[in-house]
């Protein structure tokens, strides 16, 4: 968004408002989440293949945010960041297998105390609540696991179907049941997550590829979520009027693709793995528009209660959005962003609690477009113009400098947050758990 629109946003937005007054009901929060989507596969974000029609109207229908990135590129620290706006080694599950802290107050908490029926799906092993203390956040945390989708050697995963399907069930019993309160619901969707099967089903849409071309595959599975991810749209469409509901969509992180030699995410910085998907929907409250300031997946709670017109607690980590897309506030361009990156799992069911300081791989720091990584296993850091070098390839220091004041800065911070969670109790997987998470590939 640039300041030329935001005017015509801040005329939309007092309209909204008028409308915002005339609203009657508290509105419903649906957040649909979908794991290693990049954003450059998806056509609203330029991508040229047709993967992502129905994700595209939707972005197209709010603000996309066209800079947003992930604080870590890894599925339950991603995500335990989403839901309580705060840094990875602040809620502690810094890795696959670590529980967060206990008792924080993530956003659906927020929301549950005014009165909101919370719930979520989720298809991702590493999602359980026993491996990632998420349960506590939601009345209703449904884990469904009921498919032996990474190479068929257990049930670790659900489809794209399976989750529209089983959220739709509640949004049904929901209504059996008379019940008129709002709703707080999260779907996170597992494909395109490795393996990356091909969805047979969309070739057509997709277009021609070679099935042992991964990439393409990755293709596929991106334009088979987006397929069910418009059922589940459809479906609460059906229920709940469209100037009732705030949608937020998102990804966890993104996927490196081979680029810097590397297939998959968690282990570095580079934005093949840190750049996201993101947009906020709410017809006649928040006018289309495209941000381009730079956003992080920690925003989504902020916004969403002060959307909603419920407290921010002070503590949260996250950017309020909302004063931006009711075009109160200028556009934060000149924000500093700040990365962690963990070895993917603890590995053992006894694991000692020194697992909790030990596995940080790299730390970063985004200022208008430069980019400063610092891989503190062996105090190599790269400095990249973000503007000239988006593939990260050339990076304008050497690589034995030392890191800038600011990012050694966030690296102690990181590391006292990974002392202090010393405290916490070890992690409590068993057999099964740890083969979930090996075969998953989050091994060290
Ligand atoms: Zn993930």
């Amino acid at each position: 968004m640039s300041r030329r629109p935001l005017l015509a946003v801040a005329l939309a937005v007092l309209l909204g408002a008028a409308q915002q007054a005339a609203a009657s009901v508290a509105p419903s929060v649906l957040v649909v989440s979908v794991d290693t989507l990049r954003a450059d596969r998806l056509g609203s974000y330029g991508y040229r293949r047709d993967t992502s029609p129905r994700v595209d109207a939707l972005l197209a229908a709010g603000v996309r945010f066209s800079r947003a990135r992930t604080p870590e590129p890894l599925t339950a620290p991603a995500l335990a960041t989403m839901l309580t706006s705060l840094d990875p080694h602040e809620h502690a599950a810094t890795r696959n297998g670590l529980r967060m802290r206990p008792d924080l107050l993530s956003f659906p908490k927020i929301f549950k105390r005014r009165g909101y029926d919370t719930a979520a799906f989720v298809g991702n092993w590493t999602l359980r609540d026993k491996v990632s203390g998420l349960g506590e956040h939601f009345e209703t945390y449904s884990e469904v696991l009921d498919k032996a989708r990474w190479f068929g050697l257990f049930k670790s995963e659900a489809t794209a179907e399976d989750l529209t399907r089983r959220a739709l069930e509640w949004l049904q019993q929901r209504r059996d049941d008379d019940r008129r309160s709002p709703f707080v619901l999260w779907v996170h969707y597992v494909e395109p997550h490795a393996p990356y099967v091909l969805q047979r089903g969309f070739v057509d849409q997709v277009g021609a590829g070679a099935s042992s071309d991964r990439s393409y595959r990755y293709d596929t599975e991106i334009a088979f979520v987006d397929h069910h991810i418009g059922r589940l749209l459809d479906g609460v469409a059906e229920w709940v009027p469209a100037p009732d509901l705030i949608i937020a969509f998102l990804a966890d992180h993104g996927e490196s693709l081979g680029e810097h030699d590397y297939w998959g995410h968690g282990r570095h910085l580079y934005d093949a793995t840190l750049q996201v998907p993101m947009g906020l929907v709410w017809p006649g409250q928040i006018e289309p528009a495209v941000i381009d300031a730079p956003a992080l997946i920690t925003d989504i709670g902020p916004t969403l209660l002060t959307l909603a017109g419920l407290p921010v607690p002070d503590f949260y980590a996250g950017y309020d959005w909302a004063p931006v897309v009711r075009g109160e506030r200028v556009l934060p361009f000149g924000r500093v962003t700040y990365y962690q990156a963990h070895k993917g799992a603890v590995q053992r069911r006894d694991a000692p609690q020194r697992v909790r300081q030990q596995g940080l791989l790299e730390v970063a720091r985004i200022e208008n477009e430069a980019k400063e990584i610092l891989r503190v296993t062996n105090d190599r850091r790269w400095v990249f113009d973000l503007t000239a070098d988006p593939a990260e390839r050339r990076s304008v220091v050497a690589l034995a400098t030392e890191p800038s004041g600011d990012l050694e800065a966030w690296r102690r911070k990181v590391r006292a947050g990974l002392i202090r969670s010393d405290e916490l109790p070890p992690p409590a997987l068993d057999d099964a758990d740890l083969e979930a998470l090996r075969a998953l590939g989050y091994i060290d």
